[in-house]
This record gives C-alpha cells, structure tokens and sequence, in this order.
C-alpha cells in the first residue's frame, strides 16, 4: 500500500521513491569546531560542491538518498534541504543520537532523550521544520553500554510511537545488532520496520541470517569502503543471500558522505576537489557493483528489487 513520507521538501509518496539509497549522508561536520574555527567549514562552497555531487547520482538513476546522520555526527538539515532542492535528488532525513559518548549524556534519562526525539518528529529537525522520515539508533565498538542502552530504548520507544521506521547502525564485532532487535521488540517495534545497518562488512552468512530470521532488513550498506570489505566480497555475499531467499530484506547502499571531517583534512583541499576524484561515492554501485552483478549473472528484475521495491517496502512496512 503507498504511504505518505516525509522528505526535506515534503511530504512524497512510497510511489515515488524509484531507485533509492537507504544509507547515506550529505554532510557530517562538527558543530562545536564549526561553532569555534570559521575556517572548519564553509557552507557555500560546501553546498555548491554537494549540490554537484547529488546531481552526479541523479544523473545515474537514483532518484532519491535516505540521510542517516544522527545528532551528534554534525547533523545539519539546512543544508541537506537546500542541497535536495538544487539538485533535484529527493532526500529523507532521521532523527537519532550516534553511540559516542558525550558528557550532557551521562545521568540523563531514557524520558529525556525520548522528548528530543520526539522534538524532532513533532516539530522538526535542526529548526528547519523538515521532519524526519526515520529514526536511527547506533551501537559500536563500546557495545551496550548503560548510556547505550538508554538510547536505544528511548529510540525504540519514539518508533513505537510515532510508526516510523528504524534503521542501525552497527558492528558485526560485537552483539549490538541482536541487542538492538531485543530493545526493539521489547517496546512493541515490529522487526519488519527496521534496517540492520553495516551488515555489508561482513560475509558471514550465520551472522547475517540470525538477523533476517527475526524478520528485519540487513543494511549491505557500505559498496565502496574497500577497506572494509572488498567489492568482490562484497558482491558474492549478497548474492549467496538471494540464493538462500532473502532477496526481499536486503537494502544497498553506501554509507558515502559528500563532506566529512575525519582526521588531519583542511578545508582548502575541499575546495579543489572534484566529487569523482575518489572512485568512492554514491555512483559506487551503479558503476561498479551492477556490471559486476549482471556478468555473474544476477537477474535484472532483482537489481530493480534491491533498488526500488524493497526500500519501498521498508518505508511500507
Ligand atoms: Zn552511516
């Protein structure tokens, strides 16, 4: 059955979706540095550069981008919209606390982190009045921690409440996937609205089918980080799934931000790049994984499958 969801620009129908990725980001950049050093961040130059990248995707088929990045992770909505609306991309956005550990976090209860999400569903996000289309939770190298679990449990129970689905953020190094699928059952969150995000990273199938099995999606969600898991891994992986039967609960994606101030950058080498000097971006897949796909023979009418029906089943769910 369609539905009505939520993009940057408005409310879009589950019918117009066409060739989504579920796993994406425009930008990540730190808001405390951004708030300290003005030369952290340019917003012009950045949105130009964006808008250039978005158009790039377009240009390939994908008509629209789900951003994932949690608060925390230098979430800015201001610019995915204003991003969205020059390049044409249609782009869903989520609410969620990333699983890094900040001091306002300790001793704050599950009912305190529940209002600002709810903050978000209700009122919009980053002051922009765009509301989310999603909700994201994350877990990591640190597993469950008591603050962890407190963040789960207050982004389970705004899924439960508000309907929307989730989608993870997680390790295969570590149970956080399970532990997020209990927290979510727990408070009623129906395990066929929820993405297990970065299974990709793995290509061990009992790890992957102990989570298909409980009926959630795996999020194969990062084609492209070669550094952790190679394209040809990456790609019989996906495939060894479909010929166990779970075609319909895999999602693909990238995980590519256009802008991200990991490690030793300067923002003046931003300024000189051009968004396919890396051959890792949101193109990946349609350039490299889908050639790769159909000469081992993966039937076209499942590539449309990955790409438009089961992100539209998701946000259906
Ligand atoms: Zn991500």
């Amino acid at each position: 059955m369609p539905k009505v969801i939520n993009s940057v620009t408005g409310p879009i129908s589950t019918q117009a979706l066409g060739q989504t990725l579920t796993h994406e980001h425009v930008v990540s950049a730190n808001w405390n540095m951004r708030m300290c050093y003005e030369e952290w961040f340019n917003r012009e130059e950045f949105l130009a550069y964006a808008a250039e990248d978005l158009r790039r995707t377009r240009e390939v088929g994908v008509t629209t981008l789900v951003d994932v990045t949690p608060v925390c992770l230098g979430r800015d909505t201001g610019i995915v919209r204003e991003a969205a609306l020059r390049s044409g991309m249609q782009i869903i956005c989520a609410t969620g606390f990333f699983f890094t550990e900040n001091q306002w976090m300790y001793n704050r209860s599950v009912d305190s982190f529940l209002h600002y999400l709810m903050h978000d569903i209700e009122q919009g996000l980053d002051g922009t009045g765009v509301l989310p289309g999603l909700i994201k939770m994350c877990t990591d190298r640190l597993g469950v921690t008591p603050i962890n679990e407190r963040l789960l449990m207050a982004s389970a129970m705004a899924a439960a409440r508000s309907g929307l689905p989730v989608a993870t953020h997680a390790t295969h190094l570590n149970d956080g996937a399970q532990r997020q699928m209990d927290i979510l059952e727990q408070h009623g969150v129906p395990l066929s609205r929820v993405v297990i995000g970065h299974c990709g990273d793995s290509n061990d199938l009992d790890y992957l089918e102990a989570i298909l099995r409980r009926g959630a999606y795996v999020g194969l969600d990062r084609f492209g980080d070669e550094a952790k898991n190679s394209l040809e891994n990456r790609v019989n992986t996906l495939m060894a799934l479909c010929e166990r039967g779970w075609l319909d609960k895999i999602l693909i994606s990238h995980d590519y931000v256009s802008f991200v101030d990991l490690g030793a950058f300067e923002w003046r080498f931003q300024r000189e790049k051009d968004p396919d000097d890396a051959v890792y971006n949101s193109r990946y897949i349609h350039r490299y994984a889908l050639p790769l796909l159909r000469e081992k023979g993966f039937p076209e009418e499942s590539i449309t499958r990955l790409l438009v029906g089961n992100p539209r089943a998701y946000f259906e769910a």
